[in-house]
């Protein structure tokens, strides 16, 4: 049963309300805290507990601003069960316009859950999140997209390790948010001390998740922003919060062979493919040249596949993602 009101911190909101408010993440030794700011929309009658949430990435804009959206087109009044919206998980990045990793401790923020409260900035927002947050769900959508550097066709990943039954239940979940590409993982880490991602720390904690990609390269397209608006409501309709809502995608192609080739060298990324395209086992990707125009390595698709993304912009460094190609089998 829902109870008769919703408390995160030092919110509540009440039966029928939309409640907004802040976590606060303190200061620790020479490191500075920083603010999680949330919404609550708690509907009148029982349900799941559905926790929405943008920007641990911060420069992945279309599901920041999809949730600027949904905060007031969900209906508190007709809703069973309560959305909980985290607006922007990462607001050093925010602000601080940065991909993959934090400007104050340098961590990428996907990869330090469950988190430590006497830790880096970094674990302490995964500790909020994982002991304010992640612990009142009862489903998780973990809104992620192409970073500010990343040109990206919209998948979801589905995530097979640990419980059964909590697989089975994120494998609806990511029919029902209705992205066509459903990238399976079967490599997640299965012990909730070292979950590492958001996802996966509920997965961890028998709550179903999905990790989903909308959007890319710095950008709010109309069209990922209104993906990601969609595929919250698939969901919501699929768990039963609402009666309305689109049908999960019929056919979606289970991407259950991928790679992500990594930069051997620095220098100028030049894509040869873009995102969707179906590409050939050894077909060139894109290259690297030096600061002469030399080129200094280039890459080729090791299976016969789809690229899923690849980097739109030309500074590339040593060990960072270039390209991710997957395919049905
Ligand atoms: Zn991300």
């Amino acid at each position: 049963m829902t109870a008769h009101t919703f408390t995160i911190g030092h919110t509540t909101a009440g039966p029928g309300t939309i409640a907004g408010g802040t976590l606060v993440v303190p200061a620790h030794h020479d490191q500075p805290g920083t603010a999680i700011p949330f919404t609550i929309v708690h509907g009148i009658e029982p349900g799941p507990v559905l926790l929405l949430v943008a920007g641990v990435h911060a420069m992945e804009y279309a599901p920041i601003i999809a949730l600027q959206r949904l905060r007031t087109a969900i209906d508190p009044k007709t809703l069973r069960g309560t959305v909980v919206m985290v607006h922007v998980a990462n607001m050093p990045m925010f602000f601080g316009r940065r991909i993959y990793y934090s400007p104050v401790d340098g961590q990428n923020l996907n990869r330090v859950f469950p988190g430590k409260p006497d830790g880096t900035l970094s674990e302490r927002i995964a500790d909020v999140l994982t002991r304010e947050v992640i612990s009142l769900a009862t489903h998780v959508l973990d809104l992620h997209g192409g970073d500010g550097n990343e040109w990206l066709r919209p998948f979801s990943y589905w995530v097979t390790t640990g419980d059964p039954a909590v697989a089975q239940a994120g494998r609806a979940m990511a029919l029902a948010f209705g992205l066509d590409r459903i990238v399976v993982d079967n490599a997640r880490p299965t012990d909730p001390a070292a979950s590492m991602y958001l996802s996966n720390t509920a997965i961890t904690r028998g709550k179903p998740a999905v990790t989903t990609e909308t959007g890319g390269l710095g950008q709010v397209e109309e069209d990922a922003v209104a993906l990601t608006e969609r595929g919250v409501a698939g969901v919501m309709k699929h768990l039963g919060m609402r009666d309305d809502g689109p049908a999960p995608v019929a056919k979606p192609k289970w991407i259950s062979r991928d790679v992500v080739l990594r930069a051997g060298t620095s220098g100028i990324f030049y894509a040869a493919v873009e995102p969707e395209q179906m590409v050939a086992k050894g077909a060139l990707l894109g290259h690297i040249t030096d600061f002469h125009g030399h080129t200094i390595e280039d890459f080729h698709a090791p299976f016969d596949g789809e690229v899923m993304y690849v980097i739109g912009t030309p500074p590339i460094t040593k060990g960072e993602p270039v390209v991710m190609v997957g395919c049905e089998s």
